[in-house]
C-alpha cells in the first residue's frame, strides 16, 4: 500500500504541464483529483517517476454554454457536474451519471478529465459522454486536436491520448428537453458499476445507448440502437443489449450475469 518513489511538480498553467510532460517523456503522469491514480500507485499498478499536479489549474474548471454545445473543462469535479445549472438544463444525462459516482468525497475530488483519461471500462461519466456524442479536446506539443468519444477509449484503462497530451475540455451537444436515463447496478452502495447504461434520445428520434462493464472499454449498444431506429419496440430491443459485447468474466460477475444485467438495465432505461 506504499507507492514507489516519485518526484512531484505542480504546474501553474497548461503550458507548464505540457512542458513537464515533454521533459520527462513517458515517465511523467498528470495528477488531477488523484482518486484513480493514487490508489493505482499504492497498489503499484502505476509507478510514475514524476507526478505533474494540474489539480489547481482553475482555468480548466468550468461549464459554459457555447452556441449549441456545452463546454466542460477537464478539471471540473463530479460534484460540480451534479449541481451546475447549465449541465442540469442542457445535458442532464451528465448530471445523472455524476450523481452515481462513489461517495461525496470522491465526487468532490474526482474530475471529468481524470475519469475519462483513466478510461476504466466501468466509468460512469464515460457512458454519458459516449451517449451524448461528446468530443474530447486534447492539447499536446504539436497543438490541439479533437477526439470523438467513440474513438477515445481504446482498451482497458487505455485511451487515444498520447503520453504528452493533456485533456482540456469535453464538448457536448446541448440536449435540453430530450429524454435521458442513467441506470447502474452495483454490488454495494457507492461501488463501481457491475454494469451501467446511459440513454439519450436525439433530435430526429434516434436513441443513443451506451454501456459500461460490458467489455474492455465503455461502448455503444449498436444492435439496440439499430433495432430502435428500425421501429422495434423497446421491450424487444432490450434483448439485444449484449450483442457484440465481450463482457468480462471475473470475481465481480460472470459474463452471462453481466449480459442479463445489461438487458434488464437497458429495458429500464428505455422505459423512462
Ligand atoms: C472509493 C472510490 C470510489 C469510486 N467510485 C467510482 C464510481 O462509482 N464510478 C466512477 O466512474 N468512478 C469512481 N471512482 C473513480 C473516480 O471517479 C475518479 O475521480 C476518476 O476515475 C479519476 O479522476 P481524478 O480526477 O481523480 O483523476 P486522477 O486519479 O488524478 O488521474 C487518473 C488518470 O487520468 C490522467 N489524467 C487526469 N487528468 C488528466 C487530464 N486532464 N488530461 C490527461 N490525463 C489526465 C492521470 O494522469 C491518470 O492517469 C471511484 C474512486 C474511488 C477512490
Amino acid at each position: 500500500m506504499i507507492p514507489a518513489g516519485f518526484s512531484y511538480v505542480r504546474a501553474g498553467s497548461v503550458q507548464e504541464a505540457l512542458a513537464e510532460l515533454s521533459r520527462h517523456g513517458g515517465a511523467a503522469r498528470l495528477l488531477a483529483g488523484g482518486h484513480s491514480l493514487l490508489p493505482a500507485m499504492k497498489l503499484r499498478r502505476a509507478e510514475p517517476g514524476v507526478l505533474v499536479d494540474i489539480g489547481r489549474l482553475r482555468e480548466l474548471s468550468y461549464v459554459r454554454l457555447d452556441g449549441d454545445q456545452v463546454a466542460v473543462g477537464a478539471l471540473t469535479s463530479h460534484r460540480t457536474l451534479e449541481r451546475d445549472p447549465v449541465v442540469a438544463e442542457q445535458v442532464p444525462l451528465l448530471a445523472a451519471a455524476a450523481r452515481r459516482i462513489g461517495d461525496p468525497q470522491v465526487r468532490n475530488r474526482g474530475t471529468i478529465g481524470g475519469s475519462l483519461a483513466h478510461a476504466d471500462p466501468a466509468a460512469d461519466l464515460a457512458a454519458a459522454v459516449l451517449a451524448l456524442d461528446g468530443v474530447l479536446v486534447a492539447h499536446g506539443p504539436s497543438g490541439v486536436r479533437e477526439i470523438p468519444a467513440g474513438e477515445f477509449f481504446t482498451g482497458p484503462r487505455q485511451s487515444a491520448l498520447a503520453a504528452d497530451e493533456l485533456l482540456t475540455e469535453i464538448r457536448l451537444p446541448a440536449a435540453a428537453g430530450l429524454a435521458h436515463a442513467f441506470e447502474k447496478f452495483s454490488r454495494r452502495a457507492l461501488d463501481w458499476a457491475v454494469v451501467g447504461v446511459a440513454v439519450q434520445s436525439r433530435p430526429g428520434g434516434r436513441t443513443a445507448v451506451a454501456l459500461i462493464g460490458m467489455g474492455p472499454t465503455p461502448l455503444r449498444a449498436v444492435a439496440v440502437e439499430e433495432a430502435l431506429a428500425a421501429g422495434t419496440p423497446a421491450a424487444e430491443a432490450r434483448s439485444l443489449a449484449a450483442r457484440g459485447c465481450e463482457p468480462p468474466d471475473n470475481a465481480v460477475a460472470s459474463s452471462s450475469y453481466r449480459a442479463h444485467l445489461a438487458e434488464v438495465l437497458v429495458g429500464r432505461a428505455l422505459a423512462l
